[in-house]
């Protein structure tokens, strides 16, 4: 940064300094509502107030297994109001209503170029910070955004969408792009496997590319919703077996597709056989590097069933994502359950990492 762009950011800096509430992860299954400090924009930069945030599963995880180093300040799925922004920024002013994404590739590298974003190296650079190490800050009062996220991750809302509706472009692009993985196609017999706030957009998603749509979950609740935000069925894994059930539905073949978005170790080798011969699995919530898997090597060996991962958001699929949510034709402000305040986000965590029968997204919406 050039001498004199420095000056001007710190005039800038010095009219909003001070403190703000956040939600900070100080350690295993602890994030303690403090004051910390208003982040400082720099040249490029914007710094947006949050309106509201969502509490995805990755942030339950990380939290839960306490997977990072604290002190950090998570959340990333979030929409706001810019009040500041650094010199050389032309694309929004204080004011605009925004939703963000917290990460975006390169656009350039050998990844990007095969189109496999996330695992692009700029990608895994978070852009979105309240402080400390930068982890979406999506829990604070304030957040800054660095300049790739100002001029490729920052969609202006239009003025009749909520900031609660608009938090679900991040999880609908990540969930449009496994569906697309999954090669999900019109006419289809689909699979969804857990019905939490993910496997509904997975759902919902399976839906919109035209294929019929069946789930699982063990929450008579989250049944019910399903059926009734559009699953052709949604079966109780612990009263019926998945595997007669979809083999009634499908001539004893089995499902074109299973998307599974539980973490179980054990559903990985239920879903294979739940697939017909030459079908795909896509597995959603495996992510844990420790977790082992076991399934039978012929169900890839010899009925040639296909095992698929898909992670995070895609570009490609950034402005769809952002359409589908942003002109309402996804139906996701049901699936917000429960509103919690900053200073009450650990019951609002809690909720969402031991769901009752009715929890759905559960959000931190600040006043
Ligand atoms: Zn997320
Ligand atoms: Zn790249």
């Amino acid at each position: 940064m050039s001498q004199t762009a420095q000056i001007g950011a710190q005039e800038t800096n010095a009219r909003l300094a001070g403190q703000m509430r956040a939600g900070v992860y100080r350690g295993k299954d602890r994030v303690v509502v403090e004051s910390v400090p208003i982040p400082q924009i720099r040249e490029g930069e914007v710094l947006f107030r949050v309106a509201a945030c969502v509490i995805c599963g990755t942030d339950i995880k990380k939290i839960h297994h306490g997977f990072i180093a604290p002190p950090q300040i998570l959340g990333h799925e979030l929409a706001g109001t810019v009040v500041k922004v650094g010199r050389g920024v032309k694309k929004f002013k204080a004011g605009d209503r925004v939703v963000s994404f917290h990460h975006i590739p390169c656009g350039a590298c050998f990844y990007c170029e095969r189109k496999l974003f996330s695992q692009c190296a700029g990608y895994k650079k978070v852009g979105l910070t309240a402080g400390f190490d930068p982890n979406g800050g999506g829990f604070a009062e304030y957040v800054r955004a660095m300049p790739w996220i100002v001029e490729r991750g920052m969609i202006a809302l239009p003025p009749d969408v909520s900031f609660e509706e608009a938090t679900f472009v991040e999880p609908v692009n990540t969930c449009l792009k496994a569906v697309r993985k999954a090669r999900v196609a019109k006419g289809e017999t689909v699979l969804i496997v857990g019905q939490g706030p993910i496997g509904m957009l997975l759902m919902l998603l399976a839906n919109y590319e035209g294929a019929e749509v069946f789930t699982s979950d063990p929450i008579p609740g989250r049944r019910a919703a399903s059926v009734r935000f559009g699953a052709k069925k949604s079966f109780d894994p612990s009263a019926v077996s998945m595997l007669d059930e979809i083999r009634k539905l499908t001539a004893g073949r089995g499902a074109d597709a299973v998307l599974v978005a539980v973490p179980n170790p054990s559903l990985v080798a239920e879903a294979l056989a739940v697939a017909r011969p030459g079908g795909r699995v896509l597995l959603f919530a495996h992510n844990d590097p420790v977790m082992q898997l076991d399934f039978p090597a012929a169900a890839v060996g010899v009925e040639e069933k296909e095992i698929l991962g898909s992670y995070s958001a895609s570009l490609e699929d950034q402005e769809e994502s952002a359409s589908l949510v942003l002109e309402r034709r996804l139906q996701v402000r049901e699936l917000i359950s429960h509103r919690f305040p900053l200073e009450r986000i650990a019951e609002g965590l809690e909720l969402a990492a031991r769901p009752a029968d009715n929890t759905l997204k559960v959000m931190i919406v600040h006043e």
